[in-house]
């Protein structure tokens, strides 16, 4: 009696299957993958490499283990414990389920197992050496509970295999990844991974996913994250996400996991930031780390032969349940970026030689335009928000007539990006004066554009669009149009080479969607009409624009996703002032 048994070859062919064995990250997460199906509660994962690549990978795990019967069956193509027929699929709770993956990997390799079967009577284990698919030696030994298997001369008998095989770092920085995302989705599980020796990462057992990606990337990331939550009848949600100040420029940091398996997908990375709405820049993704838990028959994982992607059932519920998740986490939390320790504890130096006067200095001097502009549009903005999102601050005055500096009554020093706060308000009141269908001011003289006939198609395409956004564009004549009113938002009524700009800027947009496109309308309404950089600020003005921030919905960043806010709490003043 054996738990291994070889599947029919009906069963077989039903089995998406797959080259598995494409690289030594591929061993290393089949090898962890039977690892956590065996119920281990600590893995060691070691690696050796040299000049040339990855020269062994072992791991060790102290699961249930295998008599010498089994360990033998382990190595036959489609033997496998865990399922019996193609209907077990559908309520599948291991990881593996092919029987194929030794297999593989010793048709490919030298493998040595050494195995002793959890609580068995037997005092002594097996040694196995599978070499090219063939057993070459088989033996007893003493050996602890559990199994360890090693992988060594990977491709040695298939050179054009190895050929494909990039760098040596390349090659460990992929074995990395496995057991991160596999040691993220599995708190219940210790993972220490060493490397020519020296550990190289860690995790604790029983620690949940926050206390992995404390061990895998540091308590400072861990310490940033907000939690997430969510429900429905056949699916719970858990995880944590970063603040949008924390983005990177691929979503490789959404890490993804279903029942316990580390897949990736598209379609939940997208939703995950549809989560973050207009808190990232368009080309930036979160850090996240999601696990969900579905139930087994909504979840098909026969379709991926390394078995990184999965097919759901009822994806849209659960592509919309992630996104409100996230956007949830999100809402209830102070999103005010804080200001990293490490770059602000240099000391300032004493003054070297004056810098040469620029731009800045010059912008100062506008004077009194300046001042009349900023408070034509802080008016327009002016009115009842939301709730206050923001702390409680009072301007203390401005910095390169760019940075509010305020302070907060309990100490903190707060930095304020005038124009990315102002865009933010601009953003807020624009979206909500086009969702209730205003929001346009007619120009006293209307302007007047000529456009080159590829440029007049485009915006004859977009006057729909344009009407949307408040804009009254009629054509009146070949390949002029004549732009009667703008978005009450703009308020360019003095700014002819403004409305045109901004029209140049819309018809340029790249978005294709229609979404995507009035979202992009917007932004740039909200740009053009904000607050500039370089603009004085009287103390009222400060004040206003302050207020304004604070209620509207998300106050910490700009539509584009730069922080508006940044916070230096009075403990990180005094530690860099070494008060403490
Ligand atoms: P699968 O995981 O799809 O079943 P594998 O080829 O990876 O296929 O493994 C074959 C069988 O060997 C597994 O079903 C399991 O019973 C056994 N096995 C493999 N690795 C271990 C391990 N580390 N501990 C205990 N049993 C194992
Ligand atoms: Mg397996």
């Amino acid at each position: 009696m054996t738990k291994i048994e070889v599947l029919d070859p009906d069963t077989v062919n039903q089995i998406a299957a797959g080259e598995v064995v494409e690289r030594p990250a591929s061993v290393a997460k089949e090898l962890l993958e039977n690892a956590i199906d065996a119920g281990a509660t600590s893995i060691l994962i070691d690696v050796a490499s040299d000049m040339a690549g990855v020269t062994k990978i072992r791991v060790t795990d102290n699961g249930e283990g295998m008599t010498p019967e089994e360990a033998v069956l382990a190595f036959h193509p489609h033997a496998t414990s865990k399922i019996r027929d193609i209907a077990d699929l559908s309520a599948i709770h291991t990881l593996g389920f092919r029987g194929e993956a030794l297999a593989s990997i010793a048709a490919v390799a030298e493998v040595t197992l050494v195995t002793r079967p959890r609580g068995g009577a037997a005092l002594a284990g097996t040694r196995i050496v599978v070499r090219g698919g063939e057993v070459v030696e088989k033996s007893e030994v003493g050996a602890p509970e559990g199994t360890t298997v090693a992988v060594e001369r990977l491709f040695y008998n298939t050179p054009a295999r190895r050929k494909f095989l990039k760098s040596r770092n390349t090659e460990l920085a992929h074995i990395y990844t496995v057991v991160e995302n596999l040691a993220l989705a599995h708190g219940e599980v210790a993972f220490r991974v060493v490397h020519n020796g020296k550990e190289r990462m860690a995790t604790q057992r029983s620690g949940g996913v926050l206390n992995a990606v404390a061990g895998l990337y540091g308590a400072d990331l861990a310490r940033a994250l907000v939690p997430v939550e969510g429900k429905l009848p056949f699916l719970a949600i858990r995880g944590y996400i970063s603040r949008p100040s924390e983005s990177r420029g691929n979503p490789s940091q959404v890490v993804i996991s279903i029942n316990g398996r580390s897949i990736t997908s598209r379609q939940i990375a997208a939703a995950v930031r549809e989560g973050y709405g207009t808190l990232l820049p368009k080309d930036r993704y979160p850090v996240t780390f999601i696990d969900l838990s579905i139930d087994t028959g909504l979840v098909d994982v026969n379709v991926h032969p390394a078995k990184r992607e999965v097919r759901l059932s009822r994806e849209r519920e659960i592509l919309a349940a992630i996104a409100a998740a996230v956007g949830e986490a999100l809402a209830g939390h102070d999103l005010v970026r804080e200001a990293a320790a490490e770059p602000v504890q240099q000391q300032i130096l004493p003054p070297g030689p004056a810098p040469a006067v620029g731009e800045t200095a010059s912008s100062y001097t506008a004077g009194h335009r300046e001042l009349t502009l900023s408070d034509r549009q802080l008016r327009r903005t002016e009115g009842e928000g939301a709730e206050n999102l923001l702390p409680a601050m009072e301007p203390v005055g401005q910095v390169a007539a760019t940075y509010i500096v305020a302070e907060g009554t309990d100490g903190t020093l707060y930095l304020v990006d005038q124009h990315a706060a102002h865009e933010r308000i601009l953003y807020d009141q624009v979206t909500e004066l086009r969702d209730a269908g205003a929001g346009s001011q007619e120009l006293i003289v209307p302007v007047v554009l000529s456009l080159p006939p590829k440029e007049s198609a485009a915006l004859r395409d977009a006057t729909g669009l344009l009407a949307g956004e408040g804009f009254v564009v009629e054509e009146f004549g070949r390949d002029t149009f004549a732009v009667r009113a703008v978005p009450a938002a703009l308020g360019a009524v003095e700014d002819p080479e403004g409305v045109r700009e901004t029209i140049a800027e819309i018809l340029n947009g790249e978005s294709r969607t229609a979404p995507g496109r009035r979202e992009a309308v917007t932004c740039i309404v909200a740009c053009r009409g904000a607050v500039k950089a370089g603009a004085l600020l009287t103390h009222d003005q400060q004040k206003r624009l302050l207020a304004q921030l604070a209620r509207t919905k998300t106050p910490w960043t700009c539509p584009h996703g730069r922080p508006t806010v940044v916070a230096f709490d009075k403990r990180k003043l005094d530690g860099i002032f070494r008060r403490t």
